[in-house]
C-alpha cells in the first residue's frame, strides 16, 4: 500500500491548532505529522500527516472522522506518494563509510576494505541502516569508544534496522547481542546481514514493539543498550526500557534532533540516568547515559 500525504492548509495559528489535534488523535497509530510554511512570508501554513495502509479516500475520511468535533473550514488535500524504496535507492552508488574503527560498505565496495578496520557489509534491502545516516555513524563511533573501555555482560540493539550496530558490537566483542525491531523485514534483514558478516550465531534477532515482550526479561537485564529510534518513541520507552536494564548500565540513544535533547535527558534522568556525552553528526544527536557508573 502506498503512503498517503494529507495536507491541511490554513493560516499559521489555525494550522498549528490542527497539527496539535492530528498529533494527539493519531499518536497511537504512529503516523508522522508535521507543520510547515508553504509560502514565503508566513501567510500560508500546512499541517501534514502521512498515512499508510489505506487508499487516499479512506485516509481523508479517517482524518475527517478523527478530527470530528473540531471540524475546521480548511480543505483537506490528499496525495499519494510514489512508492520508492529510498533505502535501496540511496545505497546505489553510495560510498563506504568510516566511523570509528568500523567501515560500512555495500558488496560493490568489498575490495576497498581497509585491513585495519572492522568491515561491515550491509545491503540496505528494506531496512534502515547503511551507516550513511548521521545517527548510525554517531552510534558506531560511540560504540567503538565504549567497547574499548570496558566489557559488558548483556547487550541490546533496540530498533536494529539492517542490524548494522548489532553486527558492529558482535564483531568487536565476539559476544552475543540481542537485536530487535518492530518491523519483521528488518529482523530478517538483520539475520541475513549478521550471517554474511560472520556473526550470525552471535546476533539474536527477533521482532518486537518496544521492550514489553517477555523475551526481553529472559535475555536481560542489559548493561549496554543502543537505541537509534526517534525522540517520541524513545521518550515513551524511558521507563520500560530502564526496567530492562541492570545497575550499573550504559545507554546510547540516537535518532534525535538538537531540540529533542532536553526532553530525552529529563525523561531518562527520572530513571536514574546521567548524560555523560553528547555528540552531533549532521544535525543528529547521539547521547550517552550511565547510571551507577562514574562515567562511560
Ligand atoms: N539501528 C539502525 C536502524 C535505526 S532506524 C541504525 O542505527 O542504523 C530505527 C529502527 O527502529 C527502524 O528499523 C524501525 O523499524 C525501528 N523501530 C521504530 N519504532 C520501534 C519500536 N517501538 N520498537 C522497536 N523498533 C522500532
Amino acid at each position: 500500500m502506498p503512503t498517503i500525504r494529507i495536507l491541511i492548509k490554513a493560516e499559521e495559528l489555525e494550522a498549528k491548532r490542527i497539527n496539535d489535534i492530528l498529533e494527539r488523535t493519531f499518536e497511537d497509530d504512529g503516523y508522522a505529522t508535521a507543520i510547515f510554511e508553504t509560502k514565503a512570508g508566513g501567510r500560508e501554513w500546512a499541517a501534514e500527516i502521512l498515512i499508510t495502509d489505506m487508499d487516499a479516500e479512506e485516509a481523508v475520511e479517517l482524518v475527517r472522522d478523527r478530527v470530528g468535533a473540531d471540524a475546521f473550514a480548511a480543505p483537506i488535500e490528499a496525495e499519494e506518494l510514489p512508492e520508492i524504496n529510498w533505502v535501496a535507492k540511496s545505497l546505489e552508488g553510495l560510498k563506504p563509510v568510516r566511523a570509528g574503527r568500523f567501515f560500512v560498505h555495500g558488496s560493490h565496495d568489498r575490495d576497498k576494505r581497509p585491513f585495519n578496520a572492522h568491515s561491515i557489509e550491509v545491503e540496505a534491502a528494506l531496512a534502515f541502516g547503511t551507516g550513511h545516516h548521521g545517527t548510525t555513524a554517531g552510534c558506531l563511533v560511540e560504540l567503538d569508544r565504549l567497547l574499548n573501555r570496558r566489557s559488558y555482560n548483556r547487550i541490546l540493539d533496540l530498533g536494529t534496522g539492517t542490524g548494522v550496530l548489532a553486527i558492529a558490537i558482535a564483531m568487536m566483542t565476539k559476544q552475543e547481542v540481542v537485536a530487535t525491531d518492530i518491523d519483521p523485514v528488518a529482523v530478517r534483514t538483520t539475520r541475513e546481514n549478521a550471517e554474511k558478516n560472520g556473526v550470525g550465531p552471535l546476533v539474536k534477532a527477533f521482532a518486537a514493539n518496544g521492550v514489553d515482550d517477555r523475551r526481553f526479561g529472559e535475555e536481560g537485564p542489559f548493561d549496554l543498550v543502543v537505541a537509534n529510534i526517534l525522540a517520541k518513541p524513545l521518550t515513551k520507552l524511558s521507563a520500560p526500557l530502564s526496567r530492562r536494564m541492570s545497575w550499573p548500565a550504559t545507554l546510547v540513544l540516537s535518532g534525535l534532533l538538537e531540540h529533542d535533547g532536553p526532553r530525552i535527558v529529563s525523561a531518562y534522568a527520572m530513571q536514574g540516568f546521567k548524560l555523560v556525552r553528547k555528540r552531533s553528526y549532521d544535525g543528529w544527536l547521539t547521547l550517552t547515559f550511565v547510571r551507577g557508573l562514574p562515567d562511560a
